[in-house]
């Protein structure tokens, strides 16, 4: 637990570094910003760091509203173990394997025409 929470500060130091730069700009600035910001972050990670690292924003988040381990799906409360195993988990054990299911199942479904 203590490991998960000093791992998901350290990133939260970095964004909050990002934020303080861009509140000091104009909001149409702020848009431009954030986008460059997130291309030249993007641009040093390979993809599946990218996406950690979405995962890892949104986590923060939820822990900002006091919705972390909490399901997004469901709102059950994801099992330590899970969390342990993948801190940034927005999701049950039940729902990821529902959610991964559907996404199989709609691809599946596709309409041809
Ligand atoms: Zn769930």
């Amino acid at each position: 637990m203590r490991r998960r929470r000093e791992l998901l500060l350290r990133y939260r130091d970095e964004l909050d570094r990002a934020d303080e730069e861009l509140s000091e700009r104009q909001p149409e600035d702020v848009q431009r910003a954030t986008e460059l910001w997130d291309a030249t972050v993007l641009a040093h990670l390979g993809e599946s760091d990218a996406r950690a690292l979405l995962e890892v924003v949104q986590a923060l988040r939820r822990l900002d509203t006091g919705d972390y381990g909490v399901c997004v799906t469901c709102g059950e409360d994801i099992a330590p173990a899970r969390l342990d195993a993948l801190p940034t988990a927005a999701t049950c054990i039940e729902c990821a394997t529902i959610g991964d299911r559907d996404r199989r199942h709609r691809r599946d479904l596709r309409p041809s025409a």
